[in-house]
């Protein structure tokens, strides 16, 4: 492994470990349960929308270190956020793990994410929780990265 790979390891083993925002929610808005059949990896997003800010978020399932750290950073990060920011961020957050030709420095703590792009099949475990928060705010119950 290269520095780089160890610092990223570093930081999502941490949030692995310690999971931020982990357990339900009172009182949710809008909730998603997510499926990555690889992997088998299940992340539920569940948050709380007003006026189009998203002011609470929390995840709960289960997952490998990559899906579990990807959901804690998630739920740190759209505290505060609204819907059109997240559709963003998550656009260049799937450009990040998808594509060479990314900049790491528009997505914050997820750049972290950057050398999962090594392994495709990785990829659908960092971006499983995305994909149940966007599942969830479009009014969708569930979703797989299938
Ligand atoms: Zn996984």
């Amino acid at each position: 492994m290269s520095e780089w790979d160890e610092l990223y390891m570093e930081v999502i083993l941490d949030h692995n470990k310690n999971p931020r925002n982990k357990g339900k929610i009172e009182g949710y808005t809008h909730s998603a349960d997510g499926h990555n059949p690889l992997c088998g990896d299940r992340i539920s997003m569940q948050i709380i929308v007003e006026d189009d800010i998203v002011t609470d978020a929390s995840f709960i399932g289960s997952g490998c270190a990559i899906s579990t750290a990807s959901a804690s950073i998630l739920t740190e990060t759209i505290k505060g956020m609204k819907r059109t920011e997240i559709e963003k961020l998550f656009k260049e957050f799937h450009n990040l793990v998808t594509s060479e030709d990314s900049d790491a420095r528009t997505v914050g703590k997820f750049s972290v994410f950057g050398g999962v792009r090594k392994y495709p099949a990785r990829v659908k475990c960092a971006t499983l929780s995305w994909h149940a928060l966007m599942a969830a705010l479009e009014g969708k119950k569930e979703t797989s990265t299938e």
